[in-house]
C-alpha cells in the first residue's frame, strides 16, 4: 500500500488530536527506516508513541523512540521535543524528552552499527539480565557465545546430534 494511503487508512480521531498507527518512518540523513507503533498529533505538536508489553528495561525504548523522532523530524521538517513509551506491565505511558544527550547517543549507536556492518564484526553477546527480555534470545544463545567449551558441546550434542 502506498505510504500516503497507509497513513490515511490508519488515522483516527482521538479526542482533540489525531492518532496514526503503524506509520512508516525513514531518515535519509541517518540511513534509517522502520515503523512507528503510533504517531499522535494535537494542535501544532506531533510525537511518536512506542508500546512495550512489559516493564521498563533501562534506556533501550527511549533510544528506539528517539530514533523514531529523528526520522519524523526529517520527514515533517518539524521539531519533536518529546514522545511517549507505554508499558503494559504497569499500564502507564512515560514521557521521554529528546535531549541533546539522548540524540547524540542514538547517533553514536547508529554509527557503531554502520561500522559493524561494514567490517562484518558482530559485537560480543552481553549475556546479562538484558537477555531475559530480548526477542533474539533463542537465536542469539548468549550463554554459549562467550564460552568456547560450551559452543563445542552445543555443536556436538544439539546441532550434530551425537551426544555420547
Ligand atoms: S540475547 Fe543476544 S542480542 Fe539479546 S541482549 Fe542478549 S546478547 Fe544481546
Amino acid at each position: 500500500m502506498p505510504i500516503a494511503a497507509s497513513i490515511a487508512a490508519s488515522i483516527a480521531a482521538n479526542g482533540d488530536g489525531w492518532y496514526c498507527g503503524g506509520i512508516p518512518l525513514w531518515s535519509e540523513a541517518l540511513g534509517l527506516s522502520g515503523r512507528a507503533d503510533a504517531v499522535e498529533m494535537a494542535d501544532d505538536a506531533v510525537w511518536p508513541v512506542e508500546y512495550k508489553a512489559g516493564v521498563r528495561h533501562g534506556q533501550t525504548a527511549d533510544l528506539q523512540l528517539c530514533a523514531q523522532a529523528l526520522c519524523l523530524e526529517e520527514m515533517l521538517e518539524a521539531e519533536i521535543p518529546y514522545g511517549y513509551v507505554w508499558y503494559g506491565g504497569p499500564r502507564r505511558r512515560l514521557q521521554v524528552d529528546f535531549t541533546t544527550a539522548l540524540r547524540n547517543e542514538v547517533c553514536g549507536i547508529i554509527g557503531e552499527i554502520r561500522e559493524q556492518l561494514l567490517t562484518r564484526q558482530l559485537p560480543a553477546a552481553v549475556d546479562d539480565e538484558r537477555c531475559n527480555a530480548c526477542q533474539l534470545l533463542h537465536h542469539c544463545l548468549p550463554q554459549l557465545a562467550n564460552a568456547p567449551r560450551k559452543v563445542r558441546s552445543y555443536l556436538k550434542d544439539v546441532v550434530f546430534g551425537c551426544a555420547t
